[in-house]
C-alpha cells in the first residue's frame, strides 16, 4: 500500500526525523490560508503516489500567499502519471545546500532490508543506479540487531565529510530503519535529505510503501489509505479480491497464480511484448472473478491483446471458460483474445469456449506467441 507524502512525513517524524512542518489543502483557498499561517515562502506539493512529482511540475515556490494560491490551481486538478492531484501538501520553502538520498528497500536477493544512501539526491535513485553506480553504498540490515550506530555513521561519512552532519545523517538513517519495522514498510526513501546553509540536515520528501500483509495486524496503518488516490483499477481488483498491478504494456493478462503470472510476464517480454498487467485471479476463480477481470483489463485502453493462461489445479478451467463467456455476452471484446489453458476440467472448457466461437490453446508459447502478435497487430489472435 503506498502511503502519500504527508504520511510519510508524519511516520518520519514521530520516529524523531526532523521534518519541516506542513499542512495538507484540497483548494487554493486552503492553500492560501495555509501559506498565511506559515509565513513566508512555501513550497506546494501535489500529494499523488508518484515519483518524479517535480519533474512534472507538481512540486513548486511560492513566495507570497497570493501566489501560493495561483501555484495550488495549477497542481490542484493536474494529472501526474495518470493519476489526478485532489490534496497538496504545503511546507515552509526550504533552503537547499546540498541534496542527498537515503532508502531503505527490502531486497528479495540478501533477503533483508538495504539501506542505500547516495551523496546525488534529488534525483531518481534508478537513474544514479544506471549512470553512476559507485555513487550509491549499500547496507544489508541485519534483523536480529538492526542498524547499528557504527555502520549508519560510516555511511553518514559517505554523505558528509563534516562529523556533525555525518552524524545527524547516521541519526536519520537508524530512526529510518527503526520506522521501516515499526510500520512494516517494504520500502521507505528521503529523497532529498538535504543540507541546509546554516548546516542542518532535514528530510524534504518522504516516500513509504507498505507491505500490504502487515495491514491485517496494523489497523491504525490500513487506515491510511487513500482509495480516492489508487489507480481506478487497482482498487476494484482489490476489491474483487484479484491480485493487480497495472503496468505500461499492451498484452493484458489474465492468469491464475502469482507465479505463473510473472512467468507469462517473462514469455511476454521474451517474445517481444509488453504486458498491459500482473493479473492473479487466485486459486477459486469463480466465473464472476473472471468477468471482473476482464472489465478491468478491457478498461485500459493500452491493451492490444489478452492473453488468459490457466494452469487449473484448484482453479478450474471450466469455471474460467464459463466466466470468459459469461464477460465476452456482457461485453464484446475490442481487441483479440488468445485463450490457453490446461489442467482440471480442460476438456470441458474446451467443450464450452468452442461452443462459444473461442479457440483453446494448450501450449504456453504458442499461446504468448499469439497474444505479442496481436498486440503488435501482426497477426491475428485465433
Ligand atoms: P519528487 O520530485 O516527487 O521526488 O518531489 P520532491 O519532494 O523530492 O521535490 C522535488 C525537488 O523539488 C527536490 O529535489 C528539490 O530540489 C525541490 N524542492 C522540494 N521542496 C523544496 C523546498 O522546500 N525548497 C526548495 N528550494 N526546493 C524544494
Ligand atoms: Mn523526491
Amino acid at each position: 500500500m503506498n502511503l502519500h507524502e504527508y504520511q510519510a512525513r508524519d511516520i518520519l517524524r514521530r520516529h524523531g526525523i526532523p521534518v519541516p512542518e506542513g499542512e495538507v489543502a484540497t483548494t487554493p483557498a486552503a492553500v492560501r490560508a495555509a501559506a498565511v499561517r506559515l509565513g513566508g515562502a512555501v513550497v506546494i506539493k501535489a500529494q499523488v503516489h508518484a515519483g518524479g512529482r517535480g519533474k512534472a511540475g507538481g512540486v513548486k515556490l511560492a513566495r507570497t500567499p497570493s501566489e501560493a494560491e495561483a501555484v495550488a490551481g495549477q497542481i490542484l486538478g493536474m494529472t501526474i502519471k495518470g493519476l489526478t492531484v485532489q490534496k497538496v501538501l504545503v511546507a515552509p520553502a526550504a533552503e537547499i545546500a546540498s541534496e542527498s538520498y537515503v532508502g531503505i528497500i527490502v531486497d528479495r536477493e540478501t533477503q533483508r532490508p538495504v539501506l542505500m544512501v547516495s551523496a546525488a539526491g534529488g534525483i531518481d535513485i534508478e537513474e544514479v543506479a544506471a549512470n553512476t553506480p559507485a555513487q550509491i553504498h549499500r547496507l544489508a540490515i541485519d534483523p536480529r540487531y538492526g542498524l547499528l550506530a557504527h555502520q549508519a555513521l560510516r555511511l553518514g561519512f559517505a554523505l558528509y565529510p563534516e562529523v556533525a552532519q555525518a552524524r545527524a545523517a547516521a541519526g536519520i538513517m537508524q530512526q529510518l530503519a527503526a520506522a521501516v519495522y515499526d510500520v512494516g514498510a517494504s520500502l521507505a526513501e528521503i529523497n532529498p535529505m538535504i543540507t541546509t546553509p546554516a548546516g542542518k540536515v532535514v528530510a524534504l520528501d518522504a516516500k513509504i510503501v507498505i507491505d500490504d500483509n502487515e495491514l491485517e495486524r496494523r489497523p491504525d496503518i490500513a487506515a491510511l489509505r487513500d482509495p480516492a488516490a489508487e489507480a481506478p483499477s487497482e482498487a476494484r481488483a482489490r476489491e474483487a479480491g484479484l491480485t493487480f498491478i497495472k503496468l505500461e504494456g499492451s498484452v493484458g493478462c489474465c492468469v491464475n497464480g502469482a507465479g505463473l503470472a510473472m512467468a507469462t510476464m517473462d514469455l511476454v517480454q521474451y517474445y517481444g511484448g509488453e504486458p498491459a498487467n500482473f493479473l492473479d485471479i487466485g486459486g477459486s476463480s469463480n466465473p464472476q472473478k473472471v468477468v471482473t477481470a476482464l472489465q478491468i483489463i478491457t478498461a485500459d485502453a493500452n491493451v492490444r491483446s489478452i492473453l488468459f493462461n490457466i494452469f487449473g489445479g484448484i482453479t478450474r478451467c471450466d469455471d474460467v471458460a464459463n466466466g470468459i463467456v459469461q464477460a465476452t455476452a456482457e461485453f464484446p471484446l475490442e481487441v483479440p483474445i488468445v485463450i490457453r489453458l490446461t489442467g482440471t476440467n480442460e476438456r470441458e472448457a474446451v467443450a464450452i469456449l468452442t461452443k462459444a466461437g473461442f479457440a483453446a490453446l494448450t501450449d504456453m508459447d504458442q499461446a504468448v506467441q499469439q497474444a505479442v502478435h496481436a498486440a503488435q497487430g501482426k497477426g491475428r489472435a485465433a
